[in-house]
């Protein structure tokens, strides 16, 4: 049975729980307006937790975007449809969202690689709703904020996982909604050819010197970390586990990057071609990682262990 549930975060503040890929935890924030953060939970969670404080999805004035995943955006376009909300996104989100072809392209799968059909087969399977083009209304700046009643959220620019990736902080309440810096036990997830392993550190640890109360995961059941700064050492810290099991795989002999991934690294029970993609786009920025470092170099096309 389904235990998807609304999490109190702070007054006017909940999270609806989406949990895992292909959810997201869905951060809805009460005030003047019905400002809704990554509607990708179960849209019957979010009508059920709106149905309780005598709204509907109707209500929702505003959907805030975090960044151009499927996962994260699943919803926007319906909820626009029923509410005609506004939908505000940064500045590279926003185009994406408007033209779903520029989307495909941005994660990877222009029409030139042949996993595109299967990932957009499961894109529509288990997150329906997420290629349709919608529009953007308003663009987010890093730093923009917008008060809410008792809440003030503010924009601050994380990429790394995707270029686009940004986090909402919580002014009152002294939080922040973390979106794919989300403190799992998987670790960062940069499986895109624009995914940088740098930057997503740089995010992190931008994290981690701020003084929050809490983080909030976009993809954790129990969604707030209080004490994030071990949280956010130990999720970091998958990044080195993997890069140490991509050199030993080299250093073994693997001598390219179909080789490293036919033991795979990041996703251990691969079966799916569309995660073999994934695992691909991440093993390939760990190779180049380990070239940036000096511990491989590539000759004749051949990775080669120093
Ligand atoms: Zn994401």
């Amino acid at each position: 049975m389904e235990t998807t549930t609304h999490y109190e975060l702070a007054d006017d503040s909940y999270v609806i729980i989406g949990g895992a890929f292909p959810r997201c935890n869905t951060l809805v924030v009460m005030g003047d307006e019905t400002i809704v953060v990554d509607p990708g939970c179960a849209i019957e969670e979010l009508r059920r937790f709106l149905n309780g404080i005598d709204l509907s999805l109707n209500d929702i004035d505003t959907i805030v975007l975090s960044h151009i995943h499927p996962d994260h955006i699943v919803h926007a376009t319906r909820i626009h449809r029923l509410s005609r909300c506004r939908i505000a996104a940064n500045d590279i989100t926003a185009p994406l969202f408007n033209d779903k072809e520029k989307m495909k392209e941005f994660l990877g799968f222009s029409r030139s690689n042949p996993v595109r059909p299967l990932w957009e087969r499961l894109v529509n399977e288990k997150m329906y709703g997420a290629l349709d083009d919608g529009r953007c209304d308003e663009i987010l700046s890093n730093g923009d904020k917008f008060s809410n009643g008792n809440t003030t959220l503010r924009v601050l620019y994380t990429p790394g996982h995707t270029p686009d990736h940004m986090c909402i902080e919580l002014l009152e309440p002294n939080l922040v909604f973390g979106a794919d810096i989300d403190l799992t036990e998987f670790g960062p997830y940069y499986g895109h050819p624009n995914s940088s392993i740098d930057e997503f550190r740089n995010s992190i640890r931008l994290l981690k010197e701020k003084e929050y109360t809490g983080i909030v995961s976009g993809h954790l059941p129990n969604p707030l970390v209080t004490d994030y700064s071990g949280a956010l050492d130990a999720y970091e810290h998958q990044i080195d586990l993997r890069e140490d099991l991509v050199l030993l795989a080299i250093q073994d002999g693997a001598r390219s990057i179909q080789e490293v991934t036919g033991n795979p690294i990041i996703y251990p029970s691969l079966t799916d071609p569309v995660f073999l993609q994934f695992e691909t786009w991440m093993i390939e920025h760990h190779v180049k990682s380990l070239e940036k470092r000096g511990f491989i170099v590539r000759r004749n096309e051949h990775l080669i262990a120093l």
